[in-house]
């Protein structure tokens, strides 16, 4: 991997102002073996889904600002301090996305989507942006792969999304990521105890943190999951939402977790989990992984039932969630999973000046039959040829010479044990493909 400083000279400039170019702070160049696995993650995710009955959605990379600050909500930590917004010539506030759901909602609406039976099932893979402290497992750039499942009020929805994440973390070799499970009522029972929490937080308000003593009186559910242990200390007694469900609440969480057991896909409730999207109702969920460290947190999500409404478009019960696939790797690197390697070429053919356009013909014919070889294209001496050849580990050479050209066999020589093997120039591509 690449690890120099990229220097660009400017032109006419002094060597004291040698401009260093570098990505900006919290973005990272992906490089082959982790291109790869993040590919993997990828296919994995698509073919699962689509075998869930999941369709595949592609995104804007930016929207209107207007839409995350309706979308994802002006109280939250990610409207608030860490979106890339920006004017662009038009005059237009235009926002670099910091999540999936919200363009997934906008689209959703834009294309008529609710006119379709229900539930209507999307998922995305797309990067996103936050302007947040660079460190362990949190970059400015980043990638994430969501779910949206649209028309369904059922609990059975959430089950579906559950056992989709279950399979698939079991699938990549994960065994112990936690599922964390929560509900934070509806907008019938949250009122109520938004304001006996209130009262609660007022009473201690000079033991809350700055942040808490703020989100206290415009998000005061917020509170209950700050992570600093003074305000939990302070929050021990607090009311929970879940203890104030209103029975239609109730009712819908209980049949949540009998579905869970049914399909024996085991959670731990923790009644402090709330998300940070004010979106949420119901249902909230997240996925630990204890093998990376601070954060710990590699999915989130859960039920949404008032977001499409709320952003102009008909009531639409709603669940999705979105994990990170940095965090994801940084998991299965920690468990020791490995994924699978970057292929090894089967054939390197080591040309010379008078058979080099016979050779490249050769290879293009090869590679058409998606068979991986490498050739020289740097003019090199036979011997730097067969160096190359034993760094990429390559499978077989085929030494193509004078007697080679236009010869209706070749000779293979395997790298592993010397063994030469003369194949027919017709027969390579088979013999190459199995
Ligand atoms: P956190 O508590 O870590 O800030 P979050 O609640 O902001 O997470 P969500 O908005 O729910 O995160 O995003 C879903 C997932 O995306 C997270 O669980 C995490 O795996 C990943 N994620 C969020 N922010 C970042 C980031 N800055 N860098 C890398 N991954 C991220
Ligand atoms: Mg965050």
């Amino acid at each position: 991997m690449p690890s120099g400083q990229y220097k660009l000279e400017a032109a006419n400039k002094a060597e004291d102002e040698i401009m260093s170019i570098q990505a900006p702070k919290g973005c990272r160049d992906i490089f082959a073996e982790e291109a790869k696995a993040v590919r993997y993650l990828e296919e994995q995710f698509s073919q699962l889904a689509e075998v869930y009955g999941f369709k595949e959605i592609r995104l804007p990379t930016f929207e209107h600002t207007e839409l995350f600050l309706r979308g994802v909500g002006e109280q939250t930590d990610i409207v608030s301090k860490e979106m890339y917004s920006f004017t662009d010539k038009g005059g237009r506030s235009i926002t670099l996305r910091p999540e999936g759901t919200a363009g997934v909602v906008r689209a959703y609406l834009e294309h008529g989507l609710a006119a379709e039976p229900s539930p209507l099932k999307l998922y995305y893979m797309i990067n996103a942006f936050r302007y947040e402290r660079p460190q362990k497992g949190r970059y400015r750039e980043f990638q994430q792969f969501g779910m949206e499942l649209f028309g369904s009020e059922n609990p059975a929805a959430e089950a579906d999304i559950l056992s989709f994440l279950d399979s698939y973390f079991k699938r990549l070799g994960l065994k112990d990521c936690e599922l964390v499970l929560n509900s934070i009522g509806c907008a019938e029972c949250r009122p109520a105890f938004h304001a006996e929490l209130q009262s609660y937080l007022r009473k201690e308000k000079d033991r809350l943190c700055p942040d808490c003593a703020e989100r206290m009186e415009r998000n005061p559910l917020r509170c209950l999951d700050c992570k600093l242990d003074s305000c939990q200390s302070v929050l021990a007694d607090a009311p929970v939402p879940v203890d104030k469900l209103c029975p239609s609440c109730a009712e819908h969480y209980a049949e949540v977790k009998e579905l869970l057991n049914a399909l024996k896909i085991p959670y731990r409730e923790d009644p402090k989990l709330v998300r940070g999207l004010d979106y949420y109702t119901r249902t909230v969920f997240e996925f630990h992984a204890d093998g990376i460290g601070a954060q710990s947190a590699i999915c989130g999500g859960g039920r949404y039932d008032s977001l499409v409404s709320s952003l102009g478009g008909p009531e639409t019960p709603a669940v999705g969630f979105a994990f990170g696939v940095e965090r994801l790797r940084m998991e299965l690197e920690a468990k020791g999973i490995e994924l699978p390697e970057l292929l090894k070429p089967r054939l390197q053919i080591i040309s010379f000046p008078e058979t080099r356009a016979e050779s490249l013909a050769l290879a293009k014919e090869l590679r058409a039959a998606g068979i991986y070889l490498e050739c020289d294209l740097m003019g090199r001496s036979f011997k730097a040829q067969m160096k190359q050849a034993n760094r990429l580990a390559a499978e077989y050479i085929l030494i193509y010479g004078e007697s080679e050209l236009g010869a209706n066999e070749l000779k293979l020589r395997r790298m592993s044990d010397g063994e030469e093997l003369l194949v027919a120039r017709a027969a390579l591509k088979d013999f190459l493909s199995q």
